[in-house]
């Protein structure tokens, strides 16, 4: 009757069984994840062996000074551009699935961000004409402790979609400043934008836009890997954007003295 109307309907046994249920299907999709990217990661792995030959003879023949008909050499040097872009999506599936194996491993040295920044603008000025790109640098050094090879890759991935998603004659700005604790690097454009319902799924594996998917090519692999990099280093990646506007992508790093300061009692703690 009356004790019967009042029970829970779901009991404490009850809970702790949906609780395991939960637990369980969570482990098997960890496990199914775990699997892909170790699958993606062989794939990309026995991928790079015949692509860095092809590459390589790709090379040689241009390295060649034999005289080629123009036609062949406009087919070789397409050749070559699919295949550097092959083998930097091969790279990136191959950082995804080392990073989610947590086998990514810093080489870290003291290095002046400003350098890193200005090696990267001089890459990809040549790469994109129609787009001017401007530099700000402060008269200081800004020193991190850093992968500098593993910054300049996610500094790299952030310039080429800043190039990729707006439309010609759009500026893109790089600018370093030095904070109290941190050191960041900005890259801003001028470019789509990013909707609101999509700033939160940006960083996710395999990602791409509704809004850019169709039309530019790319893996949705970049911002993942970048922001992975970023928060190895005990850094922040992080984008504000308008749609219409731009977007501005943060790289956020500790710097050089501070984390020794922080780090500090760490070797003594023990
Ligand atoms: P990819 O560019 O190879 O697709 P990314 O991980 O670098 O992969 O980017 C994921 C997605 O985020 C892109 O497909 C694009 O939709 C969006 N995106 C990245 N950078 C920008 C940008 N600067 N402006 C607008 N959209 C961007």
């Amino acid at each position: 009757g009356d004790r019967a109307a009042r029970a829970p309907l779901i009991g404490p046994r009850e809970l702790g069984e949906i609780a395991r249920a939960f637990n369980d299907m969570a482990e098997s999709l960890e496990r199914q994840r775990e699997a892909q990217f170790a699958f993606l990661g062989g794939v990309a792995h026995d991928l790079r062996n015949p692509l860095s030959a092809l590459r390589l003879s790709v090379h040689v023949l241009d390295a060649d000074n034999r005289p080629l008909e123009s036609s062949v050499r406009r087919t070789m040097a397409l050749v070559g551009r699919q295949v550097d872009r092959l083998d930097r999506m091969v790279g990136d599936l191959l950082d995804a699935s080392q990073i989610e194996a947590c086998k990514l491993d810093l080489r870290v040295e003291e290095r002046d961000l400003r350098d890193l920044a200005q090696e990267a603008v001089d890459l990809y000025r040549p790469v994109s004409p129609e787009h001017p790109i401007e530099l700000s640098l402060p008269e200081t050094p800004v020193l991190v402790r850093c992968d500098a090879t593993r910054i300049e890759q996610v500094l790299n991935n952030l310039l080429s979609n800043a190039l990729k998603y707006s439309p010609a004659g759009g500026q893109v700005d790089v600018a370093v400043r030095a904070g109290g604790e941190g050191a960041e690097i900005a890259v801003r454009d001028r470019g789509l934008g990013i909707e609101p319902e999509d700033l939160a799924h940006l960083f996710e594996p395999f990602r791409r836009l509704k809004s850019t998917s169709g039309s530019i090519p790319g893996t949705g692999l970049g911002l993942a890997v970048a922001k992975r990099i970023v928060e190895a280093h005990g850094g922040r990646l992080f984008v504000e954007s308008r749609p219409g506007a731009g977007s501005v992508f943060r790289i956020e790093l500790p710097r050089s003295s501070s984390r020794d300061q922080a780090d500090g009692p760490r070797g003594v703690s023990h």
